[in-house]
This record gives structure tokens, sequence and C-alpha cells, in this order.
């Protein structure tokens, strides 16, 4: 009867005239059930994180990683985010999914300070998480709770086209800078309002959206609109992060145009946080880095 509870919740909190235009991507997979065992992994901390590598372009060293939140249900198998992510939004338990992996990565973060290596570790956040303050309060709590430097912690902001209060939003990505962290403007040049955010905001990283990623090196305009990217980074004293990188020739087209540091299937997918150390070690032994890295 408690799951059916918390199924009831989830169908009035669902509101989709307040989302209009931003349906989360619900599959019509979900149901009452799902969305039971959901909150029931959520309030167990049954979830967990998996560790993208990123490469520095210039020396081919891995230099960072971002966080990416992963949920197996019992019975369905392993969930894709982007979908647990919109069902943990649309009944209200977004900020309970980040501060979990919030706490899983500056875990992550500390696991590999004291194997000898300090990774810059990157957390996804939504835009939507930025209407209040609130967010502020969970980092800074977290921040308390753990010995992490916050100067390794790069906040990725992501859905940037859905923020509709930029004063309140620039407001609380300042209070995280001043925290000591870097902020991220995620896959940078789609949606709308992205410029607009560009230059409202306090980022310290852009990163480009894998659509163009993927397309530039088979596609002069996809490619035109990287290098003008790349160069809007520089010219705003950006770290500049290319995503989705899958191929070499790609790889070889970012580094040319001076973009800062690449992730993607070629290096590496994510992996767990142990195979990630393993795979600093693997690296931080090889005498030849390009070995890896095409
Ligand atoms: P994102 O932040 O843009 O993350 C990159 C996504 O692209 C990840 O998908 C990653 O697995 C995938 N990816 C990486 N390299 C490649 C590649 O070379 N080719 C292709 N095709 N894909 C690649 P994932 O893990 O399914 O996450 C999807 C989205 O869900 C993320 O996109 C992010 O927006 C969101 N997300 C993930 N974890 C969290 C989280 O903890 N909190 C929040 N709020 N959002 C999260
Ligand atoms: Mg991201
Ligand atoms: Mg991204
Ligand atoms: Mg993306």
């Amino acid at each position: 009867s408690q799951a059916i509870a918390a199924a009831e919740r989830a169908r009035e909190a669902y509101d989709p005239v307040h989302i209009s235009g931003h349906e989360p991507e619900r599959s019509s997979q979900w149901d009452y059930s799902l969305q039971a065992r959901l909150e029931e992994a959520l309030t167990n901390d049954d979830i967990s994180i998996k560790l993208q590598p990123q490469i520095d372009l210039a020396s081919g060293q891995i230099v960072g990683a971002e966080a990416l939140v992963r949920w197996t249900d019992s019975s369905r198998g392993e969930i894709p985010a982007a979908q647990f992510i919109a069902q943990c939004e649309s009944v209200g338990r977004l900020d309970d999914l980040t501060q979990r992996v919030m706490a899983k990565s500056f875990e992550a973060a500390i696991l590999c300070e004291r194997n000898g290596f300090s990774p810059s570790i990157s957390i996804n956040v939504s835009s939507i998480q930025l209407v209040d303050r609130r967010i502020v309060a969970m980092i800074h709590r977290e921040l308390e709770r753990s010995s992490v430097d916050p100067a390794k912690i790069t906040i990725e902001i992501t859905e940037t086209a859905r923020i509709d209060d930029l004063a309140m939003a620039r407001r609380v990505c300042e209070e995280i800078r001043a925290l000591g962290m870097a902020v991220s403007i995620d896959d940078f040049g789609v949606g709308s309002a992205n410029l607009e955010v560009l230059s409202e905001l306090p980022f310290s990283e852009l990163k480009l959206d894998r659509i163009f990623v993927q397309k530039m090196a088979s596609c002069p305009k996809a490619r035109a609109i990287i290098v003008s990217m790349v160069h809007l980074a520089k010219d705003m004293s950006l770290i500049c992060v290319a995503e989705g990188v899958e191929d070499k020739a790609t790889y070889a087209s970012l580094k040319e145009i001076g973009c800062d540091r690449a992730q993607g299937y070629l290096m590496a997918k994510p992996m767990p946080v142990r195979a990630f150390l393993e795979l600093v070690r693997k690296q931080r032994s090889s005498a030849d880095v390009d070995r890896f890295y095409g």
C-alpha cells in the first residue's frame, strides 16, 4: 500500500501543463511498480555512478571524469539515465538523486586522491534545480561532510534551455563558484537561449554537444560551428570540452582546432570507479599515451 501511495503521489506530481514543451522522456514502460521501485532505490541509496574519463588533448592524459548516474531495476535491468532522471523530476526527487550522485562523486574523488591522482570530477545538475538556493545548501552540506577539494569538482549545468529565472540561476552559480567549484555549461549548441545563458552565468567551462562533435568530421557546417565555439570558449577564458568523440579523425581535428579536452567512446565508455582508477594507473605506467588515444 505504501508503493501504491507513492505511485499516486507520482501521478499527482506529474503536471504536463507546467512542463509543456519539456515533457520528460517517460516511456510507456513506466508503471506504478517501476515507479515504486525507483523511489525505493532512492530511499535505500541503491543507485550508483559510473565515471567517463576526460582526456587533455595536448598531453593525451586523463585529467578528469564525468560522473553519470546508473540505476539497475531488479526486474527490468539497467534503465537509461535520461528516463529515470525525468521520472525523478516529475515526482520531486531530483534533489535526492543529485545528493546521492554528489556524495558518491566526492567519495570517488577522495579514492583517486588516496591513489596519488587528483582528477577533476564533473557532476550533472539540471538547470531546473537553480530556481532557488536549495542546491547551494545541499552542496555546502556535502562539502562539510567530505574532505574533498572543491577545486576538483565541476558542476555541469544541463538543460539550460529551461532556465526561466536567469537572475536566480546566476546567483546560484555565483554561490557555487564561491564555494570553490567550477561551473560548466553542458550540451552547448543545442536548445534555445544558450548564448544568453552563456553571457549571463559565471561559467568556467563550455561543453560542446555531441550532435556537432559527431558530425564535424563529415559535415563542413558542423566543423565550422565547432571551430567558432572553440574560439568563443577561448575568448571567454573557458575550458572547452568536447563530448561524444567516437573516432580518431574527430579526436585529431579537435586537437588541431585547440579544444582543451575530449570525452567519448573512442577513449572510454563510462565505467565503475575502480575500473577508472585502474585505467589511470595503466596510463601512468605507460610511456606512450597515444597508444590509448589515437
Ligand atoms: P550528458 O551530461 O551530456 O552526458 C553524456 C552522455 O553521453 C552520457 O549518457 C554518456 O554515457 C554518453 N556518451 C559519452 N560518450 C559518448 C559517445 O562517444 N557516444 C555516444 N553516443 N554517447 C556518449 P548517459 O549516461 O545515458 O546520460 C544521459 C544524460 O543524462 C546526460 O547527458 C545528463 O544530461 C543526464 N545525467 C546523467 N547523470 C546525471 C545526474 O547524475 N544528474 C542529472 N541531473 N543528470 C544526469
Ligand atoms: Mg554532462
Ligand atoms: Mg553533455
Ligand atoms: Mg549531451
